[in-house]
């Protein structure tokens, strides 16, 4: 296999674009194929601050590394969640963060979630007791609530997150099975600010993940292989097998799946987009914008507990 740009040994045959690149044409081609879906969906633009939340693992630190060499001007933020024992899944993550925000010399914004909430992510899981997937669903709650939090305090124009392909293609499978109407509304590549809430963005969510997994291995990057224990046997996780599945006998299936999704949605399948907004109003406790009756449904969590939470399936 070679190269299509320059003949020489290609390092990966991208089938569903047909196409196969050297390690240094790659290199190229992933930032500027990121450089035009910022600019396509217009997510941000070089005068914006951008916050860029990063997990530790090779899609976030990659997206921070890419948008650092396109010359954007990107903080990160790390939300740390008292995952795994001390020195475990968390702790090492957040290493990863640092030394990579140190090596760069770019400013990171930590949140310990215990510190700053009292309990960690498991701990508060287990008090509200929410079954399968409930680590999942608190982390979500948690981590958009602070991120936001966090965009609002700095004044970030933008907070951009290390969603690729096969995380919205899952996300969009089960919306589609489930038939989550509001849900698949609120799915994009970018999302508009609203009053309170900063503007969000995912400028990998045309990239499969065997191309960010082949692009942080081939720059480099130090990142966790591991993923979060608490995500094994999660539905995203099967979703996104049963996408593989139908990729692997169809090349591009996935991609076209989320493609012609977005088309359908800019056409007006699923509702005029003047239909789209909501009715938010203040939390009285923390102030961001919630569409629940008067607390959010993070702060519900913190005080109550035991409340049954909104089961998203946005990210
Ligand atoms: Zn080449
Ligand atoms: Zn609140």
């Amino acid at each position: 296999m070679k190269c299509r740009t320059c003949g020489s040994k290609a390092v990966i045959n991208m089938r569903q674009h047909k196409l196969a690149l050297c390690k240094p044409h790659f290199l190229e081609w992933l930032p500027a194929q990121t450089e035009r879906f910022i600019k396509k969906y217009e997510m941000f633009t070089r005068y914006e601050k951008v916050l860029v939340a990063v997990s530790g693992g090779k899609d976030s630190l990659s997206l921070w590394n890419i948008l650092i060499k396109l010359g954007y001007q990107a903080d990160g933020i790390y939300i740390s969640l008292g995952i795994g024992e001390e020195g475990g899944y968390s702790d090492l993550s957040r290493q990863l963060c640092e030394d990579f925000s140190l090596d760069r010399n770019q400013q990171l914004h930590i949140v310990d979630v215990k510190k700053e909430f009292g309990e960690t992510i498991p701990q508060f899981a287990q008090r509200t007791r929410r079954g399968k997937n409930k680590a999942c669903s608190v982390c979500g709650l948690t981590k958009r609530h602070v991120m936001n939090q966090v965009a609002q305090k700095f004044g970030y124009d933008v907070l951009v997150t290390g969603h690729n392909l096969d995380d919205e293609a899952a996300v969009l499978f089960g919306n589609t099975l489930h038939w989550a109407g509001e849900f698949m509304l609120r799915q994009a590549p970018v999302l508009p600010a609203t009053p309170g809430l900063t503007r969000k963005g995912k400028p990998l969510c045309r990239f499969y993940e065997k191309e960010m997994a082949a692009y942080a291995i081939l720059s480099d990057i130090d990142y966790i292989y591991e993923e979060c224990p608490y995500s094994i046997g999660s539905t995203s996780i099967y979703y996104k097998h049963q996408m593989n599945l139908l990729e692997h006998d169809n090349p591009g299936e996935k991609s076209h799946f989320y493609l012609r999704f977005l088309r359908a949605k800019d056409n007006g399948l699923f509702a005029p987009p003047e239909i789209i907004k909501q009715d938010l109003h203040e939390c009285s406790n923390c102030g961001q914008p919630t569409s629940g009756k008067d607390v959010c449904s993070f702060c519900r969590m913190l005080e109550q507990g035991n409340e049954h939470l909104e089961r998203s399936q946005v990210n």
